[in-house]
């Protein structure tokens, strides 16, 4: 809140500001108050969608800091005031919070000019200082500073590791940070190895990791439990498609499109960052994040197009393109959360080619087992700014994933909407039990940025599922199975 004096002066200034900033097509101001403090004015438009609203608040945001010269000199922005009229105040300023959060990030460098980053970034250690004229009440005021700034940390650390290239992010050194993330964020951790993948006869997942007999590949398991933990607690299982690398196999990716497949891992550091969200705002629920982290490498041993493979829950596989292998290890994990009969499932992926093609890289695609929860997931997208499709999943698509030699196809034989066929495929393993919803992650990266983040790696999910899980827990717990959680 702001002290009274600077208040005064505020209210004083404030409405004459607006109007010569509106006749100037402006909408941003400097003031400069007697006590010596630069007050920072966003003005935001009235009606805009989250979408619309984050994205002018990211343009403004980003105009103040290049005029504030960042980086040569010190940030000098004491306060940053939003003119507030709408009823949305919690969450605007939770989206300011985040958004300050996520503008102080930037790629990790190596070699020389990572020295540099390290030694500019301890230089310049200074944290915005954020006050926000509302009449919110100190509670719903603390409440959405915290979680705007948890989300920011959460997109942060999505986006850390998506942009790591391969040689520095493997499964071997995922786990190690994965590890570290469990313990500092106060969640349990387990990591399922090949052995032990071998002894729960996961061979969709193990076909995939067949070309590197030495890999580090495997499932990592972060489980978070509410500190009053119940039997009753519901779970929420997040899911996570962890390729640190993807060559596309024997269907190698020819052309430019191998460039990038670094953060085809983009879905399990979701899980991963999301867990920690879930942590540190002290969620009511427990969460369990299953990340899928392996290779897609070329090899004598590699996995082969109409090979024959079995999945942990005994469905024969017809293998037809081997750089589908993102359905393949996530098939598996998706039959071992079944087993373990969570509230709700969320995946998350950069699964296919085709929902970009359908949607361009500014919407997520989504799918679900149920057609409430799909609708959910839609009207989630919308109001937390990161939007979201929905697509058709079912038996008639089902018909074309039947395969003469095997009980099921990876991949339809005529390739016309390969995201729907994934999802379906991916949709036999969870089963119908579980609800369940697949984000087929579209936008990871989209040029120039999305929403509150300059980028073009985007982290794109997380606001998106800290607006979901809520209600979508609540619509899934009617329905639980009776049955026992293991
Ligand atoms: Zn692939």
């Amino acid at each position: 809140m702001l002290p009274a004096e600077v208040e005064a002066q505020w209210n004083k200034k404030q409405k004459k500001l607006a109007q010569d900033l509106e006749k100037k097509g402006s909408r941003t101001a400097e003031v400069a108050l007697a006590d010596g403090t630069s007050i920072l004015l966003i003005f935001l438009g009235e009606g805009l969608s989250t979408y619309e609203l984050h994205t002018q608040l990211r343009k403004q945001f980003e105009g103040c800091l290049s005029s504030y010269g960042k980086g040569e000199n010190e940030f000098s922005v004491d306060l940053t005031i939003s003119m507030l009229s709408s009823k949305a105040q919690g969450a605007t300023l939770k989206a300011i919070t985040a958004l300050a959060e996520i503008s102080c990030w930037e790629p990790t460098k190596f070699g020389k000019a990572g020295e540099k980053q390290q030694s500019e970034r301890k230089k310049h250690q200074k944290p915005y200082l954020i006050e926000v004229a509302c009449s919110l009440t100190p509670t719903a005021f603390r409440d959405a500073i915290e979680q705007g700034q948890a989300l920011g940390e959460a997109n942060n650390s999505v986006r850390t590791l998506a942009d790591l290239p391969a040689n520095e992010l493997n499964p071997a050194s995922y786990q190690e940070h994965a590890r570290d993330f469990a313990k500092s964020h106060g969640l349990t951790y387990e990591f399922w190895n090949i052995a032990e993948l071998t002894k729960r006869k996961a061979g969709a997942f193990l076909a995939v990791n067949r070309a590197d007999p030495h890999s580090k590949a495997g499932i990592a398991v972060l489980k978070y439990r509410p500190k009053k933990s119940t039997k009753k607690n519901p779970v929420l299982a997040l899911v996570g498609k962890g390729l640190c690398f993807d060559t596309g196999g024997y269907n190698v990716k020819t052309g430019n499109y191998m460039l990038g497949m670094h953060g085809d891992m983009t879905g399990s550091a979701l899980a991963l960052s999301l867990c920690g969200y879930f942590a540190k705002i002290n969620a009511p629920f427990e969460v369990h994040a299953y990340l899928a982290l392996a290779e897609n490498l070329i090899s004598p041993t590699a996995y082969k197009p109409n090979e024959v493979v079995i999945a942990s829950d005994g469905t024969s596989i017809e293998v037809v393109d081997t750089d589908a292998e993102g359905r393949m290890v996530l098939s598996d994990t998706l039959a071992f959360v079944r087993k373990t009969k969570p509230t709700l499932c969320i995946d998350y992926a950069t699964l296919t080619g085709a929902a970009i093609r359908s949607l361009d890289t500014r919407r997520g695609a989504v799918f679900s087992n149920r057609e409430k929860l799909a609708q959910l997931a839609v009207q989630a997208g919308d109001e937390s700014g990161e939007r979201t499709w929905n697509f058709p999943i079912g038996q008639d698509y089902r018909e074309m994933l039947k395969s003469k030699i095997a009980d099921i196809q990876q991949c339809a034989s005529v390739n016309n909407a390969d995201h729907i066929y994934a999802a379906t495929f991916l949709s036999h393993f969870i089963g119908d039990e579980t609800p369940w919803v697949h984000l087929d992650l579209v936008p990871a990266d989209n040029k120039g940025g999305l929403g509150l983040v300059s980028t073009d790696t985007t982290g794109f999910g997380v606001f998106w599922t800290a607006q979901l899980v809520d209600e979508a827990l609540r619509m899934a717990a009617k329905e639980a199975p009776k049955g026992k959680r293991q």
